[in-house]
């Protein structure tokens, strides 16, 4: 999709980012902000840029592609550490992470072995992290290989291990809070095995949803993604009070191109898929799957005019959506439909649109921020000073 052609606008709030990068705080704990696939869709160097302002000095990006741009977009403003959480994955990585100063997180031994080499090619000593595998089965050394990894890195002169991580896979989720336990115990024991061998080594385990929950869990520093763009990780759970102080970030708007009756009987858009009970008044918003907006909404998603919220009509088409605006009076072309966020009273949370998209807040945000973005200094009144960056 050509980035740029479509009506689409999304907003974002920094100030919100670092709100709740603060609250985060507030738990007593240091953070490693997650700021993997472009920010979550927020925008990686802008997002980065602002929590560096509040203090952050490390963060986690995904690919080692991802922490070089960081690096060198960022400039000099940006001067923390940066994690690759995926890992070198060539050696053409390797070499990067070495010279662009990124820390890898290694989860297999070849990738010791060619940061190794990198690092000697370099004549450079190089501080990586060891990720191990408690119970995700995803990335990570596993807990029985402690000693084999300890026996490569042995041979491995230049390579430092700064960190040592793992990653929960049920922290949001109080019905399996037992796991998540048995992840910490499995963490620790790992630990117990590295720290004589590394004494410095720092390390790292919960994400927003075991920080939040699980304070008991937190070690030199906390990985919080979601939660620092403002979705709570326990919506609808018993325990959605934990998030219920943090500030969505992301507003999603498009124009109406045109609004018409649809008589009792008609049909709407392509499949005949919504034929109009009574008659109807629809405005028909710039918003379609072209732009991340879902065809899944087909026929249950909902979006807001004029601090009213008017339901989608129909199959959701590339690049429009026809809504019924029957009760909302005066809508006309020009007016800005909200599709994620506030006006006025109203307002469709990420929790409600990823519910009626059939996912979960983080799909939304990375989806819907590939979308021409535009950053405002607040959007708690409305109001603030706004220019693009890309
Ligand atoms: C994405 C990710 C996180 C952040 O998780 P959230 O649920 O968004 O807080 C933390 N650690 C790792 C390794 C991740 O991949």
């Amino acid at each position: 999709m050509p980035i740029g052609y479509n009506l689409l606008r999304v907003t974002i709030d920094l100030e919100a980012i670092r709100d709740n990068y603060r609250f985060l705080c507030s738990r007593g704990t240091a953070l490693i902000p997650v700021i993997k696939s472009d920010a979550y869709g927020h925008g990686l160097i802008p997002v980065a840029k602002a929590l560096e302002e509040c203090g952050a000095d490390c963060f986690a990006v995904g690919t080692v592609g991802e922490a070089a741009r960081l690096r060198q977009e960022a400039g000099r403003e940006v001067r923390g550490t940066v994690l690759a959480l995926l890992g070198p994955q060539s050696s053409e990585d390797c070499r990067i992470a070495v010279e662009e100063n990124i820390l890898p997180v290694t989860a297999r031994l070849d990738q010791l072995r060619d940061l190794q080499e990198a690092a000697r090619h370099a004549e450079r000593p190089t501080p990586i992290a060891l990720k191990f595998d408690t119970g995700m089965a995803r990335l990570g050394f596993g807990p029985d290989d402690a000693g084999r990894v300890l026996e490569v890195l042995s041979q491995c002169p230049l390579l430092r291990p700064q960190w040592l991580l793992s990653h929960l896979a049920t922290a949001d989720d109080p019905g399996q809070a037992d796991f998540t336990r048995e992840q910490a115990a499995r963490f620790r024991r790992v630990r117990d095995h590295f720290t004589a061998a590394w004494p410095g080594l720092r390390c790292s385990l919960v994400n927003s949803a075991g920080l939040l929950a699980f304070p008991d869990l937190t070690w030199d520093r906390q990985r919080p993604g979601i939660a620092l763009y403002g979705a709570n990780p326990f919506h609808s759970t018993e325990l959605a009070h934990l998030g219920r102080d943090l500030r969505p970030a992301m507003r999603v708007q498009a124009p109406v191109l045109a609004v018409h009756p649809l008589a009792k009987g008609a049909s709407i858009s392509y499949g005949r898929t919504y034929v109009a009970d009574q008659d109807k008044t629809v405005a028909v918003v710039a918003a379609g799957y072209a732009d991340a907006f879902s065809r899944g909404l087909s026929n249950t998603g909902w979006i807001l005019l004029r601090g009213q919220r008017a339901k989608i009509l129909g199959r959701v088409c590339m690049q429009m959506t026809a809504v019924d605006v029957t009760h909302v009076p005066g809508v006309a072309p020009g007016d800005q439909a909200v599709l994620l966020g506030s006006d006025g009273e109203a307002s469709i949370t990420p929790e409600d649109l990823s519910s009626w998209w059939g996912t979960i807040p983080y799909e939304v945000f990375c989806l819907l921020g590939m979308n021409p973005r535009e950053y405002v200094a607040s959007t708690k009144t409305g109001q603030g000073e706004s220019h693009h960056n890309r």
